[in-house]
């Protein structure tokens, strides 16, 4: 029995397109798809706040558009993503539907999870839909994404959308349950349960050095790892071949676990204070400065004066008056903006800009106390 899924908070599940559809009619598996939601919304039912990332589209409009076998170039891809993921969309709503959730479709490319303003919108727009109920169901944007669209980009999707939404736990399921110590079938390969670390030794594992040859796209797998493990995250590769592969997971099913050491909220503090480069400061008075001191969001009345050129989603230095560093944040305003809220009321700010933007400067969520406030 595992319990790292059964008492994640929020989760993260990426569906294979082997899984989710027919190969040789390009049809959606409704039977494995319906018990997959079952399983979701089980995990809802506990209290976990759900996020599907499901590959397909491609799979499911080539077929329409007369694409019958073999490799496609980009733009027939790009094209067969375009009929297919209205099928897949609804494919999901409808399931969902039938147990009374919401699901809303979220086309995202990699950049929007990478690129500091999107990334803050995305977040935000995120959040909205779990505060609301309803599951997002993510895929790329195939249709306009300007690289090469590859088998595998969606596991490293997954992964950015659990390391931007800070989830606790991210599943990809594809049609091996794990990763082995060699190829999976020969004599001496073996489930590796556990992972706590991707070391050179486990990516040999995967097949790069070695042979060259990825087994059953484990190279990506562990290029979501990383990043997840990064975020705080736990992840685990299982098999989604079953029925109910989730329900299998927490049962004890063979899977690997990839275990992080830090917590998601942990993690992003560091990444916010550590690994981000201020690109301007704000000023603040006494008041927000206590504010910030005791768990508070940064709002435009405390901001006496800001320096530097930031766009909206950069990092900034929160300083006092006196000039010390209380916080770093991600500033929901770019320096014009906030220049011209600064030190006025949250009631204002529509009046002002012209629109209703953030009611906080830095939300405390985007915001870590690096100095005495
Ligand atoms: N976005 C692609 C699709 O929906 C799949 C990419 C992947 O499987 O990693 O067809």
């Amino acid at each position: 029995m595992s319990t790292r899924l059964s008492k994640a908070r929020r989760v993260v599940v990426k569906i294979g397109s082997a899984l989710l559809v027919e190969g040789t009619t390009g049809t959606v598996k409704s039977p494995w798809l319906d018990a997959l939601v079952d399983d979701l919304a089980a995990l809802r039912a506990r209290g976990a706040e759900v996020i599907a990332v499901s590959s397909g589209a491609i799979a499911l409009g080539r077929r329409t558009l007369g694409f019958a076998n073999g490799d496609l170039r980009l733009e027939e891809k790009q094209a067969a993503a375009a009929v297919g993921q209205i099928t897949l969309a609804q494919a999901w709503s409808e399931a969902f539907r039938a147990r009374k959730i919401v699901a809303a479709q979220v086309l995202v490319t990699l950049n929007d999870t990478e690129e500091r303003r999107r990334y803050l919108n995305a977040r935000a727009t995120l959040t909205t839909l779990l505060q609301q109920g309803a599951v997002p169901v993510i895929n790329e944007n195939d249709t306009v994404a300007t690289s090469e669209i590859r088998y595998g980009d969606n596991d490293r999707l997954a992964a950015r959308v659990a390391s931007m939404m800070s989830a606790d736990c991210l599943v990809l399921l594809s049609d091996i349950d794990g990763l082995y110590t060699a190829l999976p079938g020969t004599p001496d390969a073996r489930l590796i349960p556990e992972v706590t670390e991707i070391t050179p030794e486990i990516e040999a594992m995967a097949g790069r050095p070695v042979s060259g040859l990825g087994s059953g796209g484990m190279i990506t797998k562990l290029e979501a790892g990383k990043i997840a493990l990064a975020a705080g995250c736990n992840m685990v590769i299982g098999s989604g071949h079953a029925l109910n592969p989730l329900c299998r997971i927490e049962e004890g099913a063979p899977a690997t676990w990839f275990v992080a050491s830090a917590s998601p909220l942990a993690s992003r503090k560091r990444w916010i204070a550590g690994s981000l480069v201020p690109m301007g400061r704000l000023i603040v008075d006494q008041g927000a400065a206590r504010a910030l001191g005791s768990g508070k969001s940064l709002l435009p009345a405390g901001v006496k004066r800001i320096e530097g050129a930031f766009a909206r989603g950069d990092a900034v230095s929160i300083v006092s008056e006196g000039g010390g560093e209380i916080a770093r944040g991600l500033v929901a305003y770019d320096a014009a903006e906030a220049a011209r809220i600064a030190g006025r009321r949250t009631g204002d700010i529509e009046v002002i800009l012209g629109f209703r933007g953030r009611d906080e400067m830095v939300h405390r969520d985007d915001m870590v106390m690096t100095g005495a406030a």
